[in-house]
């Protein structure tokens, strides 16, 4: 499955970089564009997945794509400056009939370009927070307009998307979408191959929410279903189950080192995801907010 593993690793080590940009500046991954970009050298490209479903990798989050006899379904649309170009991108593998546009949560790196695809008149569709969160946010034009608390299923390309809402893991809007037929589970952010979780707790994400809701997407999958995440590459069902278990194994280090009133910068010293952090990499904003989440004093 993955046969360019050099590509891989420059995409990784690309969004990487990006990640990098959320930690520092805290802001990127909340809808605020680094004003330095140069949009236009942007690549974009697209994948296919299985069945009906392709992805579109640009900048930001992995837009995930149904195309077939009645249109697009799309999932996430990165950013504003790049909706033009990447419209073109799914003209070139469709009939350009976008159809529905999913959110899966707030987050600007996925919701950037709602107010162009609305302007097309693209409908979007999200959970009822990721709405009201975006309305906060003054977003606007760029609204859902159809939401949801519960899950639904878009009947389209004999391909039923099933969008199903998350415990608030990543944030309190998250949704994954399961093409039954194609048996592809986009993820959203809640799962990613490149980076230790974000658990962004300003918009409402939890641990315990990223626990379960890692655990339900293991449930959901199959041996054979394709996981495509939010940032990195398609994955399985084996690879959700290692996150999440590394999810809990750092989760109970840092439990302990709470329950001994540990400072953290005392538990950061302890070194809890020592094993880990050649795979996922800088572990510091994960840490701050699994040591909040059980309580630690900041
Ligand atoms: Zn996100």
């Amino acid at each position: 499955m993955r046969t360019n593993s050099r590509l891989r690793l420059a995409v990784s080590l690309g969004f990487a970089l990006v990640i990098g940009l959320v930690v520092t500046s805290g802001t990127t991954e909340l809808g605020a564009q680094p004003g330095d970009v140069d949009w236009g050298a942007v690549g974009l490209s697209t994948h296919h997945v299985a069945g009906t479903v392709h992805y579109l990798e640009g900048r930001g989050g992995n837009i995930g794509l149904s195309v077939g006899t009645d249109g697009v379904v799309m999932i996430d649309d990165q950013f504003g400056p790049l909706a033009d170009r990447i419209r073109g991108v799914i003209n070139g593998i469709s009939d350009g009939n976008i159809r529905f546009l999913i959110n899966t949560h707030v987050h600007g790196d996925h919701t950037g370009g709602n107010a162009n695809f609305a302007a097309m008149g693209v409908p979007i569709v999200a959970q009822d927070r990721v709405r009201v969160r975006l309305a906060a946010n003054q977003t606007e034009g760029a609204l859902p307009v159809l939401t949801f608390s519960e899950d639904i299923t878009i009947n389209l390309n004999d391909d039923p998307a099933h969008v199903i809402p998350m415990p608030a893991a990543h944030t309190d809007g998250d949704s994954i979408i399961h093409f039954v037929a194609s048996d592809v589970i986009h993820t959203g952010d809640m799962f990613r191959t490149v980076a230790f979780p974000v658990i962004d707790r300003n918009n409402g994400g939890t641990l315990p929410g990223t626990i379960e809701a890692l655990g339900l997407l293991a449930g959901m999958a199959g041996p054979n279903t394709k996981i495509l995440p939010g940032h990195g590459v398609v994955s399985t069902r084996a690879d959700v189950i290692e996150f999440r278990d590394m999810v809990i194994t750092v989760a109970d280090r840092v439990e302990a080192l709470v329950a001994q009133g540990r400072s953290y910068d005392a538990v950061a010293a302890a070194d809890p995801t020592r094993e880990f952090r050649a795979k996922w990499g800088d572990p510091e904003r994960f840490l701050t907010a699994v040591y909040a989440e059980l309580g630690g004093e900041q």
